[in-house]
């Protein structure tokens, strides 16, 4: 075993319906009688997809085959026993109530079978999992209303924030203020993808309007150093996703991936897998391209350290987990 693998890890950005390895696709769509297209499967990718809006297009071909909570609970457990045997010890993993009601699932019962996944891997590895729910930028205001509004009448203890993911350049911040204002009213923590597509002054508008205590990727802020002056005076988590990055092309190799320069400038960042197999990435992995960036066991460390700070779960889990880095 590699001294990387021994690492302690957390992960705090990947997308849970995305998560779905190409075997339990297969097995998923022959138990859902779903006719998945011949070419969705990739040779270099474990799916095939050409740039980022394909990718959102294909996501749902892929992700279409999750059907029923028995589903979401054996994927919920496949992943987080992946995420165990590379000694992840919390994974804060996005779902999405848009899809599985899609698939004719009411909120309760997707929820209780994600939650079963995670008690079952809990009970098996003693991995801990936590998960946000996330809107769906590119489906418009009201959907992404009603999926908050979901969430804060229908407390659930292991669903602990609220996400804003999909489509960052056509759908900026400012359509969601309401719903996000409504968050930070009822104390509800928050995170939204920013700074993967969109430069430095749609980050701003993001952390100003939306009231995130971390940003998906958020990358781009390396472009304006006031506002990387600004992220770190909010004390604000990254959740950077190199792999995912590069696959979809907005950096064209880890070197130039501002990941490292991030970190060496003091800004909290998170290393992630956002959509494993889309991207041939794991968060085993996320931490591999740290080290070889130069970072030590000491500093890989701080990595899942930030991650466990900005967790959204209870002061007593975190303080439970910190206790194991
Ligand atoms: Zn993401």
């Amino acid at each position: 075993m590699n001294s990387t693998k021994l690492i302690p890890k957390a992960e705090i950005h990947v997308h849970l319906e995305a998560t779905i390895a190409p075997d339990l696709c297969k097995k998923f769509a022959k138990r859902n009688q779903v006719a998945l297209p011949n070419d969705i499967f990739g040779d270099h990718y474990a799916y095939a997809w050409e740039d980022f809006y394909d990718f959102i297009k294909k996501y749902d071909v892929v992700t279409s085959v999750i059907h029923t909570p028995e589903d979401y609970s054996e994927l919920t457990y496949n992943y987080l026993k992946e995420c165990a045997e590379n000694n992840v010890i919390y994974v804060e993993a996005m779902i999405s109530s848009t899809h599985a009601k899609k698939k004719g699932m009411s909120y309760h019962s997707f929820l209780e079978g994600v939650v079963d996944g995670a008690n079952q891997a809990k009970k098996d590895f003693g991995i801990i999992s936590k998960y946000i729910m996330n809107g769906i930028r590119h489906l418009g205001f009201e959907s992404v209303h009603q999926t908050a509004l979901e969430v804060l009448e229908n407390p659930h203890i292991d669903l602990v924030g609220f996400g804003l993911a999909g489509d960052e350049l056509h759908f900026p911040p400012n359509l969601f203020v309401k719903t996000f204002d409504m968050l930070k009213e009822a104390k509800f923590p928050i995170t939204v993808h920013a700074g993967e597509w969109d430069g430095p002054e749609n980050i701003r508008k993001a952390i100003e309007l939306l009231h995130p205590t971390r940003l998906g990727h958020g990358v781009r802020s390396i472009e304006d150093l006031n506002l990387i002056n600004y992220i770190k005076d909010k004390n604000i988590v990254l959740e950077t996703c190199p792999t995912s990055n590069i696959a979809t092309k907005i950096y064209n190799s880890y070197k130039d991936h501002p990941v490292k320069e991030l970190f060496d400038k003091g800004v909290k960042i998170t290393v992630n897998s956002d959509d494993p197999p889309f991207f041939n990435a794991s968060i085993a992995g996320e931490y591999e391209v740290m080290r070889s960036l130069g970072l030590n066991d000491e500093e890989l460390k701080s990595l899942t350290k930030n991650a466990i700070d900005s967790a959204f779960c209870k002061e007593e889990i975190k303080k439970e987990l910190l206790g194991k880095i």
